[in-house]
């Protein structure tokens, strides 16, 4: 697979919090196959939607900023959902930069293909097990599970991410999810607050009036 098929939905061109200590440009890539309650960015999940940035531009650009960015980190959206990410990320690392990739862990069998390439993995972990089916529309935890697994025995840098989303966990679900991972042997779990812009009307209703969705 080429990167000509790549769907960019759009691209940071320098970003300093989408991979922890580095300095770099952020791709997001269209579809996703979740549907999570407190998604900001719903026009990312539609996988029909052809991408609106040129996987050249992209090229130009890091051409452009040698030595002044460290690497490239693949966001979404589900990256791993497309493909041709694995090119792209060969090309990437041609040009001399690092791969960072924010996933859900979604494509196990994809993830596997791709993490040869990279060097930091920015993993969702959406919550406990049960909640999934509430939280992201899928019982995707499997998978997940699956995901992080992969990236521990690859010994590939990771951050595991939550969003606490007050309409679907309680502070004891986040308790157990954080203790749950700790016995995973997951020594960098980050909880990161739900952000309203960009949700649905329901959602923000829901968050505003501190109810379930
Ligand atoms: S994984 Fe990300 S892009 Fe996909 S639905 Fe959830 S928040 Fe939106």
């Amino acid at each position: 697979m080429t990167t000509t098929r790549l769907a960019v939905a759009g691209l940071t061109p320098l970003s300093t919090c989408d991979w922890p200590g580095q300095l770099v440009a952020t791709v997001f890539l269209q579809g996703c196959p979740l549907a999570c309650t407190y998604c900001h960015n719903p026009s990312l999940i539609d996988a029909r939607v052809p991408g609106s940035v040129e996987w050249a531009s992209v090229l130009d650009l890091l051409a452009r900023r040698r030595g002044l960015l460290d690497g490239v980190v693949f966001s979404g959206g589900e990256p791993t959902r497309q493909l041709a990410l694995r090119a792209a990320m060969l090309e990437v690392r041609e040009l001399g930069y690092g791969v960072g990739l924010h996933t859900a862990g979604v494509y196990p069998s994809r993830l596997e293909q791709v993490l040869p390439l990279v060097d930091w993995v920015g993993l969702d972990i959406k919550c406990v097990p049960r909640l999934y089916p509430a939280q992201t529309g899928v019982n995707a935890w499997g998978k997940a599970f699956a995901s992080l697994r992969l990236v521990q025995r690859a010994g590939v840098a990771m951050q595991v991410r939550t969003t606490v989303d007050p309409t679907v966990q309680t502070p004891d679900d986040v308790l157990e999810l954080t203790s749950l991972l700790a016995t995973l042997g997951v020594d960098e779990h980050v909880l990161q607050q739900v952000r309203p812009d960009g949700t649905t009307a329901a959602y923000q209703e829901a968050l505003h009036a501190g109810q379930p969705l």
